[in-house]
């Protein structure tokens, strides 16, 4: 399928913003959604709107076949052993608390060891240093290299017997950075540790396959793989799901319940305190068969090429300063001139181009970059060379604009 029969999917896409066709380039921050996404949840509202795993009429049993359906695509697109495995939450934030909650704090203590990155997302650093206040393990970090990649040699010299837990992100948010996963993982499990990969900015964007990968957790938000907001997933091994305990009670995740004391249902749904976020999970679902329509494959090469355009595009502008390494997923973050990002953002939007600027919820690596904020182009498998072209164009404005000021 052609990128231009893609696009057409996507009716946000065709709009005029301050008067000028839309160049959506903030899809690392979320993706825009498909009509059949947007048809799946209307649909399901319109027709078989219902809770799901209680009463036995029959809108219950067809929310409980979507909502238990769209698991098992979930669990097929990131190849699971079992669907047990795939536990539906809020997003990658609240995927990665639930480790930190159920699993870090239960096991972990004083003299253990947590391995993260500076490139990590907060998401993917708060918890951590949540869990070693509360444990007193103690928090560490592979060293970034200076063109924000890590080296496999520098994560065998940090990863310890000491270390219970690497958690990383497999793509960075900011950097683009690809981390080697699979090789980090063998690293971990070669001194007992377990892995905590933040997928979300990985699943959208190429195959995942968690058993080859062999990672113990892997977590991801559908908003930004073109699925509704509010559902993401927490992949786990189903040893490890089966020692952790629950990290919300209530309905739903309760087998027997007695007046001081209580029982929890099986996986996957010890971990689905309360209603679930079923229009989520069937808009996730039919966001997994889109993308699997036009094949992830296709996706990443789609992306990789357009990665490579911006780059060569970007760099050819006078005072443009790009983070990251050259080998990259599909986001370029930069800085033009002295330009704040914010202004370079405000300029763009006023040609109808949408970017991010700020400090991506990474503050510790602008630190690391030596700045406070950075602006940032993100694409996906809707955008074209000729986005990338606008937005070449847009920041050649912006220096005309604030020429006279530096
Ligand atoms: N990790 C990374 C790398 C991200 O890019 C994001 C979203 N920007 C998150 C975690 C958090 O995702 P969410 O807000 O969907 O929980």
């Amino acid at each position: 399928m052609d990128t231009i029969a893609i696009r057409q999917m996507f009716p946000i896409l065709n709009q005029e913003v301050n008067g000028h066709p839309l160049v959506y380039l903030d899809s690392s921050a979320t993706s825009q959604k498909p009509v059949s996404v947007i048809e799946a949840v209307e649909r399901y509202y319109r027709q078989d709107n219902s809770n799901v795993h209680r009463g036995v009429h029959t809108l219950g049993s067809r929310a409980t076949d979507q909502y238990e359906g769209a698991r098992e695509k979930v669990r097929r697109f990131i190849n699971a052993k079992s669907s047990a495995e795939v536990i539906f939450t809020r997003g990658t934030t609240t995927s990665i608390n639930t480790v930190a909650y159920g699993y870090a704090r239960k096991f972990l203590q004083k003299g253990d060891e947590i391995v993260i990155t500076p490139m990590e997302h907060h998401s993917n650093i708060i918890p951590w240093q949540q869990v070693a206040k509360v444990t007193g393990a103690t928090l560490k970090y592979i060293p970034l290299q200076p063109d924000g990649t890590i080296t496999l040699e520098d994560a065998r010299k940090t990863i310890t017997t000491e270390t219970k837990i690497v958690a990383m992100t497999h793509v960075s948010n900011v950097l683009g950075t690809i981390n080697p996963i699979k090789e980090i993982t063998e690293i971990a499990h070669k001194h007992g540790a377990i892995i905590v990969v933040d997928g979300a900015q990985g699943a959208p964007h190429m195959q995942v396959d968690v058993q080859d990968l062999d990672c113990d957790f892997y977590a991801f938000s559908g908003h930004k793989m073109c699925a509704p907001t509010g559902i993401g997933v927490l992949y786990g091994k189903r040893n490890l799901l089966e020692e952790m305990d629950p990290v919300e009670f209530g309905g739903e995740m309760i087998d027997f319940v007695d007046l001081y004391d209580s029982t929890w249902k099986e996986l996957p749904w010890k971990f689905e305190g309360g209603t679930p976020i079923i229009a989520g999970a069937i808009g996730l679902g039919a966001a997994i068969d889109f993308l699997n329509e036009i094949g992830m494959e296709q996706i990443l090469e789609h992306e990789q090429k357009l990665a490579d355009y911006a780059m060569e595009k970007l760099q050819s502008i006078d005072g443009m300063k790009i983070y990251g390494p050259k080998k990259r997923a599909a986001l370029v973050t930069f800085n033009l001139d002295d330009v704040h990002p914010h202004d370079v953002s405000t300029v763009l939007d006023a040609e109808g181009i949408a970017i991010r600027a700020g400090h991506h919820c990474a503050q510790p690596l602008m630190k690391w970059l030596d700045v406070t904020a950075t602006a940032r182009a993100s694409f996906y498998l809707y955008n074209t060379e000729k986005d990338v072209d606008r937005l070449v164009e847009g920041l050649l404005k912006t220096k005309e604009y604030f020429g006279d000021v530096f």
